[in-house]
């Protein structure tokens, strides 16, 4: 199973399928989500880092996706994971039908959107709470839009809009920047993008930022690492996916399913993003909820089929696995 470097072979992959799916809305401005399904041992995985991604910020999706073909995952703590819904930057009218009809007890709601007036973001949040009613909860994400004094503003505005917030996931980009921000709100503070991409995911809590880590399995190289971040970071967490398949989205399952304590919905009710799927039986959500499966769900060789690329596409795909599996360490 190891090779001679002591890595992973790719050669004792079972299967490798290329795929592309259309998305029903555009996502860090792309139409289609694109990956590669890896089958081994002990099951599926996928390695979809985003089209951006350098080899070497890809290297922790390989070792997620092999981690689900080569090892599977630990024990879950738990059998369902609570899930929110994601409330685009819409009027109030969609924001309310979205958080009504999701069946989800909380909400994310994206605020700060350029180009939109603050008052949208304030409409948005009350119909959302309108929606959901006085025992949801309602989190809003301004995905670093904000200098610290507007946040600091923004958030107390939003706070009362949305009669009460259970956090704001990451005002401002820098760390520095959202622990300012926390010793001037009693919102709570979620950080995302600070620990997907900084260097030192543990940095966040160093340095008092946050009072919640946003986490995925995918950046921080599968179950078991993200497990321990979690563990060092010492902060509750919330699982959120990184719009993958349900093959994929099932490793954020698997994480969610076995963190010691799961205080907040997660983020991973994702696959509706997505316009098809690679399997029959879609991980999306009921009533809020999803369960926690002990292996990926295998792909459907039809759909499989029908999500298949151009050659020149699967060339790209299959080029760019060797490379980020050329650099993973020894
Ligand atoms: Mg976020």
């Amino acid at each position: 199973m190891r090779s001679t470097n002591g890595k992973l072979d790719l050669a004792e992959l079972d299967a490798v399928r290329v795929y592309s799916l259309p998305m029903r809305t555009r996502f860090r401005g792309v139409t289609t989500r694109q990956g590669v399904l890896l089958s081994g041992p002990a099951g599926w995985g996928e390695f979809c880092p985003f089209e951006d991604y350098s080899d070497r910020e890809s290297t922790p999706w390989l070792r997620t996706a092999l981690e689900s073909c080569f090892e599977g995952w630990p024990e879950p703590v738990r059998d369902a994971v609570p899930i929110n819904c994601t409330v685009p930057a819409v009027e109030p009218e969609r924001a309310h039908r979205i958080a009504a009809e999701s069946g989800c007890r909380t909400a994310k709601v994206k605020v700060a959107e350029s180009g939109q007036p603050e008052a949208a973001d304030l409409e948005r949040v009350r119909a959302v709470r309108a929606a959901l009613g006085s025992s949801g909860a309602i989190r809003v994400d301004a995905n670093a839009a904000w200098d610290t004094d507007t946040a600091v503003r923004r958030i107390r505005e939003l706070d009362r809009a949305a009669d009460g917030l259970e956090y704001v996931e990451q005002p401002c980009a820098s760390v520095a920047e959202l622990a300012a921000v926390r010793r001037r709100v009693e919102v709570r503070i979620a950080a995302d993008e600070s620990i997907r991409r900084a260097e030192d995911p543990l940095r966040v809590a160093v340095a008092e930022a946050a009072d919640v880590a946003v986490i995925k399995a995918t950046p921080l190289g599968g179950v078991r690492r993200a497990l321990r971040v979690a563990e060092a970071c010492g902060l509750p967490c919330v699982v959120s996916s990184a719009v993958e398949s349900s093959v994929g989205l099932a490793a954020q399952l698997a994480l969610a399913g076995s963190l010691p304590e799961l205080p907040f919905a997660c983020g991973l009710g994702t696959v509706a993003l997505l316009d098809g799927d690679m399997v029959s039986e879609s991980l999306l959500p009921v009533d809020g909820w999803l369960a926690v499966p002990r292996h990926a769900p295998a792909p459907s060789p039809a759909l499989v089929a029908a999500a298949t690329p151009t050659a020149e596409t699967q060339h790209r795909w299959l080029d760019r696995l060797r490379r980020v599996h050329d650099a993973l360490p020894g």
